[in-house]
């Protein structure tokens, strides 16, 4: 574990950041660990917590930063929140995750997000998608770019980037990578285990073990200016409020409480971010086996 550790310059390391956005999400992949392929919505503005982003900016040492939701590309407040969080966040690696399938929407400011050294993700979840990405790719670079192919983790000629991110392709602009791209159609389980009787039913863990074979297990999410151990926290309490579970699971999500950036006890509480969480009980112990993602379902509300 990383995360947590004083660095030199007095700031609180936390390797990858990932700031939630919105729980909105214009697909439903099977087994998405945030929720998000529910029908669980809402968008954030970035001026409500521009002062927290401030904060943390101040408080912590970010190697890579992630701007990520639900779907970001359904936010209409996306490019403000891309230049106000490069504002604050001037690491060398700053990243806006998509599912590639909405880049029209903010198609014409990406060319200036590029040029802040902003870099776009697409996690394609179905081949579909890809045709129709690319040819906003061709557009948005006027086909004036180099589509290289990934040869060794996290290098991209020899320069590390975005380390820990796992991505197979890069389009670069120069050295700039202004899209790097994975192919994730199948996902480990997450989520919810069940649906009995119309009530959904979670995983019964062991804490650590569920813990420890957690991918997210080091990934802290920032949502409404407050850090949280996971994103799978933030989607769940959003999940229980509007789906059928049962009281016991509802009150184990709600009772988590996210840390303040203007708490005094801030390293402290940033440090235990990288142990388990009582919530953990909720996730399976998952083997690293992976299930094919279905995007067939239209979001159903309860
Ligand atoms: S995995 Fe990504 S694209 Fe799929 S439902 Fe979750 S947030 Fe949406
Ligand atoms: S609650 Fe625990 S096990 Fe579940 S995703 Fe978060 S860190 Fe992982």
């Amino acid at each position: 574990m990383l995360n947590g550790k004083i660095l030199k310059n007095g700031k609180i390391l936390v390797h990858a950041l990932q700031w939630y956005i919105g729980h909105s999400c214009n697909l439903t992949c099977t087994n998405c660990s945030n929720f998000n392929n529910f029908a669980i919505s809402g968008q954030e503005k970035f001026s409500d917590f521009e002062r927290e982003a401030r904060r943390w900016s101040e408080k912590l040492h970010v190697n890579d930063f992630g701007i990520i939701g639900g779907e970001p590309f359904t936010n209409n407040d996306l490019d403000n929140w891309v230049h106000g969080l490069r504002d604050v966040f001037t690491c060398k690696d700053f990243r806006v995750v998509t599912n590639g399938t909405l880049l029209s929407k903010h198609a014409d400011k990406m060319k200036a997000w590029f040029d802040r050294g902003v870099t776009v993700e697409l996690s394609f979840h179905s081949q579909d998608h890809v045709p129709k990405a690319f040819k906003i790719i061709d557009e948005v670079l006027d086909g004036k770019y180099e589509k290289y192919t990934v040869t060794k983790n996290n290098f991209i000629k020899d320069q590390a980037r975005h380390a820990g991110c796992y991505y197979e392709e890069a389009i670069l602009v120069g050295d700039h990578p202004a899209f790097i791209i994975n192919y994730k159609d199948k996902f480990m389980p997450w989520g919810v285990k069940s649906v009995d009787n119309g009530v959904y039913n979670f995983y019964e863990s062991d804490r650590e073990q569920a813990h420890t074979a957690c991918w997210h297990n080091d990934c802290p999410y920032i949502y409404k200016g407050k850090m949280y151990k996971c994103g799978t926290v933030v989607g769940a309490q959003a999940f229980v409020k509007k789906y059928p579970v049962r009281q016991q699971d509802k009150d184990l999500y709600e009772s988590y409480k996210p840390v303040d950036a203007f708490s005094n006890t801030l390293e402290e509480q940033v440090s235990a971010l990288s142990h388990s969480v009582p919530q953990c009980v909720l996730c399976p112990i998952n083997s690293g086996n992976v299930e094919k993602i279905s995007l067939d379902k239209k979001k159903v509300m309860p």
